[in-house]
């Protein structure tokens, strides 16, 4: 790690430069991302294995994030004039954290990334960005690409390393730490950092529902499902990882599910064709494995998959079980991996019960003709993104966060600027 003062010196002379300045070497990387598309893409499924249609989907949607946090980063810097009474003028303006950590997570390492560097750096702060050490030559692409667009070298400054290099930027004089991983890592960077009394926001794992109703076009809604439960092999936060289907449809949709989910690609995430390709962690595939084993033990069958691609490293066959309870840990801890478990409601009721049998808050899905359905159930389901007939979707526009073990703070929308500034209160009294 660079010498922290430099990195302190050089933030507040970047939150001096003109706004302007700030926004063109933003743009200028922007550009760079898109004319290097394709060579990013190919990197970034080398290494962690991400289909490559995926893979550019991934840098095709960072532009909109990027093109969002440029648009709007103006009118969330702005001064606030809230009152002027009596002579004395009251006046809202807005600074930035100063030297921020990105500690982040290698799934989607462009998507998380630039949803803290971007409007971090935008907005006048400092960033030490550690990348996963999954993800650790997409993370320094990232870096030689915001240093070629004209961020300063100390503005923004690339640590790779494991989970010892994260502990140690957790030591120094941060003004804030914006994690992107596991619920258990999250606790553990709380913890680290409690006493320091710094801006922490926490992006962490979910569990995410979906409940499809009894009035749906079947096929359509199981294909859609299929892709919310599927895409990036399964290894998404936001991934669907519980379906629950009114018992009026049960049979019928899982049917068609498993369907959709046969006829998936498997295979080496080079190929245009492939839709699942191999998991990124070695470690995960022994976690799918135990969770199988766990649901059919207790009485759950497997309707498609259920075991680890024979004769290739690290892949999974995408799995579908059904019989599925509360009790097994498919259904209760993140499988993060192409397997999930389909279970029966009763009614409205029961699906909002079981909805909630988690601990995380992420996203849940509800997919009716009825549009009032959809919202009074998803009214009493504790969760940060509340879908109706969609799932695992994301916008710039609106704010991302959880509830739960799925973290604290929000990225993306203006909240997702503002998590980057802190407010000075100005009290101006004319002589
Ligand atoms: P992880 O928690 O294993 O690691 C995340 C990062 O933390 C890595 O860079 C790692 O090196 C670092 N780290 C690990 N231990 C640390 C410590 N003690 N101190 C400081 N840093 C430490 O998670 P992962 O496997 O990279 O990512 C997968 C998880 O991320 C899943 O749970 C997924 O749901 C979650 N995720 C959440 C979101 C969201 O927006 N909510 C987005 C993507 C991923």
């Amino acid at each position: 790690m660079k010498d922290f003062a430099a990195v302190r010196a050089a933030q507040e002379k970047w939150a001096r430069e003109p706004l302007t300045t700030r926004i063109q070497a933003i743009r200028k990387f922007r550009q760079l991302l898109e004319e290097r598309r394709e060579t990013l893409a190919e990197k970034l499924t080398d290494e962690v294995g991400k289909p490559i249609n995926q893979a550019r989907n991934e840098l095709k949607g960072t532009l909109g994030r990027i093109d969002f946090f440029v648009e709007h980063v103006a009118d969330n810097l702005a001064d606030e004039i809230v009152r002027n009474e009596g002579g004395v003028e009251e006046r809202i303006q807005h600074e930035p954290l100063g030297v921020i950590a990105n500690i982040s997570a290698w799934n989607y390492p462009y998507f998380v990334g630039s949803n803290v560097f971007i409007p971090a750096l935008l907005t006048g702060n400092a960033v030490l960005y550690k990348p996963s050490e999954y993800a650790t030559k997409t993370g320094l692409a990232i870096a030689e690409l915001l240093h070629e667009a004209g961020i300063p070298k100390d503005v923004f400054v690339a640590v790779p390393g494991g989970k010892e290099a994260g502990a140690e930027l957790l030591k120094l004089p941060i003004n804030g730490v914006f994690f992107t991983g596991s619920y258990a890592t999250g606790v553990k960077i709380n913890e680290a950092v409690a006493k320091k009394l710094i801006r922490v926001q926490l992006e962490l794992g979910g569990k995410d529902p979906v409940y499809v109703c009894d009035d749906v076009d079947i096929k359509v809604t199981a294909a859609s499902v299929a892709d919310g439960a599927f895409y990036n092999t399964g290894q998404s936060c936001c991934s669907v990882e519980r379906i629950y289907a009114h018992e009026g449809i049960y049979k019928e949709f899982t049917e068609a599910f498993v369907k959709e989910v046969s006829a998936f690609v498997v295979g080496d995430p080079r190929d245009e064709k492939t839709y699942i390709g191999p998991l990124t962690r070695p470690e995960q595939v022994a976690v799918l494995e135990a969770q199988v084993k766990d649901a059919t033990d207790r009485g759950a069958h497997i309707l498609c998959g259920g075991k680890r691609v024979p004769g290739k490293d690290n892949f999974f066959q995408p799995t579908v079980l059904i019989n599925v309870t509360s009790e097994m840990k498919v259904m209760r801890d993140e499988s993060f991996g192409p397997i999930i478990g389909i279970q029966s409601a009763r009614n409205d009721d029961e699906a909002v019960k079981l909805m909630k049998e988690t601990e995380y808050g992420l996203t849940a899905g509800v997919f009716t003709k009825d549009a009032v359905r959809a919202r009074r159930i998803l009214a009493h389901v504790p969760v940060g993104s509340a879908y109706w007939n969609c799932s695992d979707r994301v916008s710039p526009y609106l704010p991302w966060s959880g509830r739960g073990h799925s973290g604290i703070g929000t990225t993306l929308s203006h909240y997702g600027i503002q998590a980057f500034l802190q407010p000075k209160a100005w009290h101006l009294k004319s002589p």
